[in-house]
């Protein structure tokens, strides 16, 4: 079963891209969170899908 809808693949993307990872502890948080939901770090860094466009 394979779903290859345009629409759904840009919103999957847009999606991952919205999402920031603790440099300390690796989590995923919110594109908004300006810290870490788990050590409280700011040391956060917005997850990039450069490299491999999927
Ligand atoms: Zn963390």
């Amino acid at each position: 079963m394979s779903l290859r809808d345009p629409v759904k693949i840009e919103i999957a993307r847009g999606h991952r891209i919205k999402k920031t990872v603790c440099r300390s502890c690796g989590a995923t948080n919110p594109f908004k969170a300006t810290k870490c939901r788990k050590c409280r770090s700011k040391n956060l860094r917005p997850k990039r899908t450069k490299g491999k466009a999927r």
